[in-house]
């Protein structure tokens, strides 16, 4: 007998994983929480059937989510989760010995207690003392807070249920006011290849623009993201991603990587044309 995840990733085409069995299902107050185990992938975590992480694939999201602002931030010392229940973005962050206090804001605590049973490689992340949870919508915890943050990570759900409004210009605009005047901020980005998910990437885009003085997008291979072709925005009040990029403190911190590393960091900015032309369209 032949077990599969299959995810739709537009009508016409489908992306599917082998499965040895299934860990985890069920059905919180705000999406399907399910975990399988895989030969190929490991374990891997889908929301309302959506990919979210899969043990084989997930440092090269959140290497690129965390390293790439944080050797372009002198001195990280307060930095904002929102979503991220898994834990991999704050295992990232906790690796900086810089970082004094790490908030995670997720709406659906369901997701935590999953990842915490089933999946500690990224949520060992959590079990840092610096690190403070907060279970509610980060659309709402953002609007309490002026000039706090060093670095805000959106490492969010795709911008439809829960993650909808984590895409709105109102979250940006208070995204900015929450970070301090030096602040980066960076989400995931949506992928350009296929029609719906690019017309996703390119409202966050124009939004995040219209928010932000400095905001650029990088890319990443990510195989098990709709098309693996991944991209980040970078949006920031004063340091600019390239230019600003300090190679020799980050690599004083002899923080090792699997994907990231400071070469990568300026190619990742160099995007296709036909990416550049939808990122133009709306800026
Ligand atoms: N790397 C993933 C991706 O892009 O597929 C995202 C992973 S992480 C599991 C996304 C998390 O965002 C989910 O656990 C979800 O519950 C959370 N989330 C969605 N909407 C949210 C909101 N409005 N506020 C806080 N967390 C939210």
């Amino acid at each position: 007998m032949e077990l599969w995840f299959t995810e739709k990733h537009t009508e016409d085409v489908k992306f599917s994983i082998q499965v040895d069995r299934q860990l985890y299902s069920s059905q919180s107050d705000f999406q399907r929480i399910d975990i399988f185990l895989s030969k190929e992938f490991g374990r891997f975590l889908t929301l309302d059937g959506y990919m979210m992480l899969t043990e084989k694939d997930e440092f090269i999201y959140h290497e690129m989510m965390v390293h790439v602002p944080m050797a372009v931030h002198p001195c990280v010392k307060k930095a904002l989760v929102i979503g991220g229940g898994d834990g991999g973005t704050v295992r990232e962050l906790a690796r900086y010995q810089s970082i004094e206090h790490i908030d995670l804001v997720e709406i659906d605590e369901e997701v935590v207690s999953a990842c915490r049973q089933y999946l500690q490689q990224t949520a060992c992340g959590f079990d840092d003392e610096r690190v403070h949870i907060y279970y509610e919508d980060g659309l709402k915890f953002v609007r309490r807070y002026e000039n706090v943050y060093d670095l805000i990570l959106v490492d969010s759900t795709d911008p439809f249920g829960p993650g909808e409004g984590l895409f709105t210009k109102e979250f940006y605009g208070n995204c900015y006011k929450a970070l301090r005047a030096d602040g980066i901020m960076v989400n995931q980005h949506e992928s350009p290849f296929y029609p719906n998910d690019a017309t996703a990437m390119q409202r966050a885009h124009k939004r995040i623009v219209e928010s932000f003085p400095i905001s650029r997008v990088y890319q990443a291979h990510i195989p098990t993201y709709p098309s693996g072709h991944w991209l980040f925005g970078f949006a920031s009040k004063k340091y600019r991603p390239l230019e600003d990029q300090d190679i020799v403190r980050w690599k004083s911190m002899g923080i090792r990587t699997k994907y990231y590393n400071e070469q990568l960091h300026q190619g990742a900015f160099a995007l296709p044309n036909y990416v550049e032309e939808m990122l133009e369209k709306v800026e």
